[in-house]
């Protein structure tokens, strides 16, 4: 619905979800499946590029294979008891070499800038290890730098340490530069037999044709909405919530779990809040409706008007489908808001209001003054609305409701 996701923010709630990455892996069945197949009967790959939009679960199935490919016992999938899956699972597996985008260098000591970074690059495996769906790229993360890349290769061209295999995971590997691709395509071009490679991206056009070609290329689909509320559900979120984010999650777990860690019924009263002050157009109730929606939290704005949408979307489908629609109802809990708005506005044009507000979220996305924005659409949806029913009409059309 929103088509402007780039300034969404990155943090994702690492409580909603916890353990080792091998047990949190949403959906995907068929890919890890045929994973875990392929590399049980010998015939996997040593590189593997898996590739598709961000929050889909990249990182958590590239980290369970991993683990897999670790693991001592010779099951369908990674024990998770025994020494190497104790090690995986937390990041720490001496054979695992987890690479992923860091802040460009400081001016200064190369000793501070190898320090910070060691501590950043440590913190940053204890979350993924957490949590496989948060942002693989620590805060102001630019690229995968050339001197890690050329570390690591030197150390997976010896013996294993612990496992009888080395996995290198390369997280956002679309970051690095040609010359870092071209380090790592070495490796690529003549792998160990005992090495595997996994690469992550959003985006394989920033890849060479050639590291592209040495992989076997995963495309990760974005999830369905019953997979997102189901684990969602399964991680201790109320139901309605987590429907709720689910549906505004656009196949991404990360965006979903970030939704449902704030507090989603607020914001909905602040949309009817909102969306009341349109219909009567007063400037004053406007104004603070207005800043009031806007007040997201660490959410971006534009899922203030997501949330617009969506209760307009339920007023549309109350009145396409009567009280028999009611279950597919996203504002759960505001069925009496819904059916007034309803009564109270027999000739709206709910459709319309919708494509308003879709049109109002690319303004914002397109960095236009919010207020100008709202107040344009609070014009437009006082419009859409229509006259006012009166209230001799209201308890005609609730009797015949
Ligand atoms: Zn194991």
């Amino acid at each position: 619905m929103v088509r402007q996701r780039e300034k969404e923010s990155r943090r994702v709630a690492a409580s909603a979800i916890g353990g080792s990455p091998t047990r949190h892996v949403v959906g995907h069945e068929d890919i890890r499946e045929r994973l875990a197949g392929v590399f049980r009967t010998g015939r996997a790959a040593h590189a593997y590029l898996f590739s598709g939009p961000r929050g889909v679960g990249k990182t958590a199935i590239a980290l369970e294979f991993a683990a897999l490919v670790l693991c001592d016992r010779e099951e369908p999938t990674a024990c998770g008891t025994c020494r190497q899956c104790l090690s995986s699972g937390e990041l720490q597996h001496p054979d695992l070499h987890l690479l992923f985008p860091l802040p460009s260098k400081k001016a200064g000591s190369a000793d501070d800038d190898e320090r910070e970074f060691a501590s950043l690059i440590s913190s940053h495996k204890a979350a993924l290890a957490h949590n496989p769906y948060m942002s693989s790229k620590p805060a102001k993360a630019k690229d995968i730098r050339i001197g890690l890349v050329r570390t690591l290769l030197h150390r997976t061209a010896i013996k294993p340490f612990q496992a009888s295999r080395k996995v290198v995971v390369v997280l956002n590997a679309d970051t690095m530069n040609d010359a870092t691709q071209n380090a790592l395509l070495k490796a690529l071009e003549e792998p160990a037999p005992d090495a595997y490679f996994l690469l992550t991206t959003e985006n394989e056009g920033g890849l060479l044709p050639t590291i592209r070609s040495r992989c076997q290329r995963i495309r990760v689909s974005p999830l369905t909405s019953h997979e997102i509320a189901g684990a969602l559900v399964q991680s201790g979120t109320p139901e309605e919530q987590a429907i709720l984010a689910a549906a505004m999650g656009d196949g991404s777990f990360s965006r979903a779990l970030e939704l449902s860690a704030a507090n989603l019924s607020e914001l909905q009263q602040r949309v009817i809040g909102f969306l009341r002050a349109s219909a009567m157009c007063d400037p004053m109730e406007l104004q603070t409706s207005a800043s009031a929606l806007l007040d997201t939290g660490h959410l971006p704005e534009e899922i203030a008007l997501e949330f617009l949408g969506l209760f307009l979307r339920d007023v549309a489908v109350l009145r396409a489908s009567g009280q028999q629609g009611s279950h597919l109802f996203l504002f759960h809990g505001f069925q009496e808001t819904i059916q007034g708005v309803l009564t109270s506005y027999p000739q709206a044009d709910f459709e319309e209001a919708v494509r308003a507000v879709d049109r109002a979220a690319d303004f914002l996305g397109r960095g236009y003054t919010r207020e100008w924005v709202l107040y344009a659409l609070a014009i437009r949806l006082h419009e859409c609305l229509g006259p006012r029913a009166s209230s001799n009409t209201k308890s005609t059309q609730k009797q015949h409701a």
